[in-house]
């Protein structure tokens, strides 16, 4: 470990080891000539070990992660004692700002990967990161949440074809391991094609903490660095022992239009032929019963009960 210190250099700046400092990445200008500056943290500890970059917000609504993030931070659990920890909680600041998802033109970041540097905004930050950060370090957690009210059960999402992300996975231990092939222009499949591993953690709804989801993100996070030798493991044991690991899910939807409502709340289990809910007409008409098509796990929820057909009510993690 001693010897050759591994180089680090960001927006041109190299990072000494035992350093803690802060970088404003400037983005761009709002048209009221606000700038849009990304804070970026990087702890760097005296010996030398894996880089582990920490992103929440890429999504700028999805503010579970970014919840996990600052109470990382609070803690002081971003400080490694060994290795560099690349802390960004917020990288689509204007999604952030405006509580939305994308950017301001209405793209969004997770599918603009690899991204331009004269492309559109997305395009842009996806640049940077790929560019600026993704190089520098080994491995990376990308924190999400369910989008457009609809709520994820704590799970982690990889490609669990790769060896490599299984042993990952199991670092982070979430109470589900979910198979998640790689989507083309999503920073985990830009970042895969250039040899980084990605774990991406979904946890609650956009929009709205998810006490659980946070401190399950933040309890994860912690096993993850201490399984890589950053820091001390941590000492607190989790109640259920193994991630359960789903290699199939599906979505229900609605059938028809009106008035959502189920019988389960998201983490519980579920035989095939169960009646889980129902959509029902507003005005009193008919009711028809929604049956789950397998044995498994509700890992998504929907929880607007105004639903359009063919809505995502239901997301089953299937297990037989
Ligand atoms: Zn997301």
């Amino acid at each position: 470990m001693q010897g050759s210190q591994r180089k680090i250099i960001i927006n041109g700046q190299y990072i000494e080891p035992d350093t803690s400092i802060e970088l404003n990445l400037m983005v761009s200008k709002l048209p009221s000539r606000t700038p849009i500056h990304i804070p970026i943290f990087i702890n760097r500890a005296k010996e030398d070990g894996p880089v582990v970059l920490l992103l929440g917000g890429l999504h700028g609504d999805e503010v579970n992660g970014v919840e996990i993030i600052r109470r990382i931070m609070e803690a002081r659990h971003h400080v490694p004692e060994k290795g560099t920890i690349i802390t960004i909680p917020i990288l689509n600041i204007y999604g952030f700002i405006n509580f939305s998802r994308e950017v301001p033109d209405g793209k969004d970041v997770n599918r603009s990967f690899p991204g331009s540097s004269t492309g559109s905004l997305a395009s842009r930050v996806a640049y940077y990161l790929l560019h600026e950060i993704v190089p520098q370090i080994d491995y990376g957690l990308d924190f999400h949440t369910g989008g457009a009210s609809r709520t994820n059960y704590p799970q982690i999402r990889c490609d669990l074809h790769d060896p490599e992300n299984q042993k990952l996975a199991e670092y982070f231990q979430a109470p589900f391991t979910i198979h998640s092939k790689h989507i083309k222009g999503s920073l985990r499949y830009a970042a895969y094609e250039m040899g980084k591993r990605f774990l991406v953690y979904e946890g609650g709804e956009s929009l709205r903490l998810d006490e659980y989801a946070i401190k399950e993100g933040i309890d994860g996070f912690r096993r993850f660095i201490g399984a890589l030798g950053l820091s001390t493991p941590p000492f607190s044991e989790r109640s259920f022992e193994k991630s359960i690991v789903i290699h199939k899910r599906k979505w229900l939807r609605a059938m028809e239009s009106g008035l959502f409502s189920t019988y389960y709340q998201y983490g519980d289990m579920v035989q095939a032929n169960q009646i889980l809910g129902s959509i029902a007409d507003p005005f009193g008409d008919y009711e028809s019963l929604i049956k789950s098509p397998a044995n498994g796990y509700i890992i998504g929820l929907n929880n607007n009960p105004v639903v359009n057909q063919g809505d995502a009510l239901i997301n089953i993690g299937i297990t037989n």
